[in-house]
């Protein structure tokens, strides 16, 4: 799946499972975790910038080009170790992911900001990457620095107007992470078994493009990465993703203040 469409679909999942905005007199999405609409946006954000995470194996993904020489040397180095769809596309990646934003999120760490005052900088620090991230990938903003200055002013706004990011945070790291799985999953390429490094493969009669002899597996109903099928889907959900973020602002009157 290509950056962009990963980065839509992570927007769409988190919105689907923690979003509550009333589509059509109904509400849009599961509201899993009880969220203020303030909490739903800031973490559509960041699963949107997560669903890029598990690339950074791959030199030519967004992820990997976004941080300049720093990003680029991380992906030398993960994609001499695990390859391409390798070791970043498992269940195992995404708990590591997580437990990273765990970490960040829980630094006891409050910044003296003029004006805004007081502003948690692990959550502030970990918006600034994802939103840099997910608005380079949907071609919000382009440049080298565009992105970033979008990203610090986003990390900056929730640190302020939803400084409470005990849990959600990270789970919107989840969400978007195990997206990016999901998204591979849909290609012909696959993802590695989801239990590596334990991996079960089949026997050789039994291998198949569901199943295949590395013990990838497979359900490609969308083709090869980059398909009009991907295209399709990735519309459908940029159009829920949307709607479901517009509405979910106009009930927010705190971030219309802002
Ligand atoms: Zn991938």
């Amino acid at each position: 799946m290509m950056g962009g469409h990963h980065a839509i679909s992570g927007t769409a999942a988190w919105m689907a499972l923690a979003g509550s905005a009333p589509v059509l007199g109904h509400a849009a999405g599961l509201d899993l975790w009880d969220l203020s609409p303030e909490h739903v946006i800031a973490g559509a954000v960041v699963a949107t910038g997560a669903a890029l995470l598990p690339d950074i194996d791959h030199p030519g993904a967004t992820v990997s080009r976004s941080g300049g020489g720093l990003t680029k040397a991380l992906t030398r180095v993960v994609s001499r170790a695990a390859g391409h769809r390798g070791a970043t596309h498992t269940l195992l990646a995404v708990a590591a992911f997580t437990a990273l934003a765990m970490v960040v999120d829980g630094l006891d760490w409050q910044v003296q900001v003029p004006v805004l005052g007081e502003v948690e900088a692990g959550a502030a620090l970990l918006v600034t990457l994802m939103c840099a991230l997910g608005t380079r990938a949907l071609k919000v903003v382009e440049g080298p620095l565009l992105p970033w200055v979008v990203g610090l002013g986003s990390g900056v706004l929730v640190g302020v107007i939803a400084p409470d990011t005990s849990f959600w945070l990270p789970a919107a790291v989840a969400v978007g992470a195990l997206t990016h799985l999901a998204g591979d999953l849909l290609t012909t390429d696959g993802i590695p078994f989801p239990t590596w490094p334990l991996t079960v493969r089949p026997p050789k009669h039994l291998a198949s493009p569901l199943w295949q002899r590395s013990g990838d597996i497979a359900v490609p109903l969308l083709g090869n990465a980059g398909s009009a099928r991907e295209w399709l889907l990735c519309t459908v959900l940029t159009g829920f993703a949307a709607t479901t973020v517009i509405v979910t602002v106009a009930g927010a009157p705190g971030m219309l203040a802002v």
